[in-house]
């Protein structure tokens, strides 16, 4: 990408992702963001009235902020801190939502060979991003020991029981897609029916095509090219998203629970699939399982498609995605195949 490109590319590029919107039919888009899960969520909702416009996303922010309240692993009455307070003693009931949630993040455990895994809670624990603190390799072997997914043990009726004592969850993978799945559905259920909900990255758009901006990995005002979406969601996980760099290691917040240390393989991950939890969850386990069998799982599943930036600076893309994908990667040209994108960042 020439720096002249580059430099069009980022005037219209805000924080983080961007999405471009167009009005149309006298329609306007009104837009509110809010800090909630731990980053700002923006809702964005396309219809001719404000009231309407404000309600809807009033209602987005609410639902959102329940779903914080069932998910997060910081509030202590929340029901995952419950679990994780007490299901290594005795068996703890919860409700159907946080049930299925709990089903569907094991699936994704399943399907991704267990590198995306919920059980990650004893491992994430002992980081500190903020303080840039590493644990001893002592601690690490040890909670190690505690990290299986197939030792969150559901019984139907709403039972959950941990295999062991210590074991944890952390759902920090998949909870802001599923909030954002949540939100676009209450969104829809007030009557809007084009809109965009993007919680630091992991988003889902409605209604007309969204132009969307992919975080490049390394540079923050600058992007890898811009996805055309309908009616879909995307997610990227990266390694410049909570970090901290000592003696020249990057140590980041996506851990790999074969190692117990920060996945090393991919620098970014972007997975577009229809639901916001599929594709959050897809590009955490993707990022640990690396460019290779990262790209082989998504080539293997239907209606999912993906960018992954290895750490070499690689990048590569499904072939769907490259139909709805602008790239502005160094070499482009050269790298589009029949079956793939391979370029650099
Ligand atoms: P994301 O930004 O969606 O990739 O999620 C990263 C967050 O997921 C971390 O901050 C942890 O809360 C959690 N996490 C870290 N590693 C894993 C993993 N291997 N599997 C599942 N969740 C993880
Ligand atoms: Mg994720």
């Amino acid at each position: 990408m020439t720096l002249g490109y580059k430099k069009v590319i980022q005037a219209i590029t805000i924080s983080l992702l961007i999405a471009i919107f167009l009005n149309g039919c006298g329609q306007r888009a009104f837009q509110q963001s809010r800090l909630l899960m731990g980053t700002l969520i923006e809702v964005t909702v396309v219809c001719r009235d404000q009231v309407q416009a404000n309600k809807a996303i009033e209602t987005a922010f609410q639902e959102m902020g329940r779903v914080e309240h069932l998910l997060s692993i910081y509030q202590n009455e929340s029901p995952i801190s419950m679990i994780n307070n007490l299901a290594g003693d005795q068996t703890v009931m919860v409700d159907s939502e946080v049930f299925q949630i709990l089903k569907e993040a094991i699936g994704y455990g399943k399907l991704t060979s267990g590198a995306f895994d919920l059980g990650i809670g004893p491992l994430t624990s002992l980081w500190d991003f903020g303080q840039g603190h590493i644990p001893s390799k002592d601690e690490i072997a040890a909670k190690l020991l505690l990290v299986d997914y197939r030792d969150v043990i559901l019984n139907e009726g709403g039972e959950v029981r941990f295999g062991a004592a210590g074991m944890a969850i952390d759902l920090g993978g998949i909870a802001k897609g599923y909030a954002v799945d949540r939100a676009i559905e209450v969104l829809e259920a007030n009557g809007v029916s084009r809109a965009m909900v993007n919680a630091g990255g992991d988003m889902r758009v409605i209604g007309r095509i969204w132009r969307i901006g992919i975080q490049h990995p390394r540079e923050a005002n600058s992007v890898l090219g811009i996805l055309r979406l309908k009616d879909e969601a995307v997610a990227t996980s990266g390694d410049y998203q909570r970090y901290f760099i000592k003696d020249g290691v990057r140590y980041h917040h996506i851990i790999d629970p074969r190692t117990g240390w920060p996945a090393t393989d991919c620098m970014s991950v972007t997975i577009v699939a229809k639901e916001a939890a599929m594709a959050d969850a897809l590009a955490t386990g993707c990022f640990v399982l690396g460019p290779k069998l990262g790209m082989e799982l998504i080539r293997s599943l239907p209606g999912v498609e993906g960018i992954i930036v290895s750490s070499e600076g690689k990048v590569l893309a499904s072939s769907e995605l490259i139909k709805s994908c602008r790239f502005f990667s160094r070499d482009s040209d050269k790298g589009i195949t029949e079956s793939e994108y391979q370029g650099r960042i």
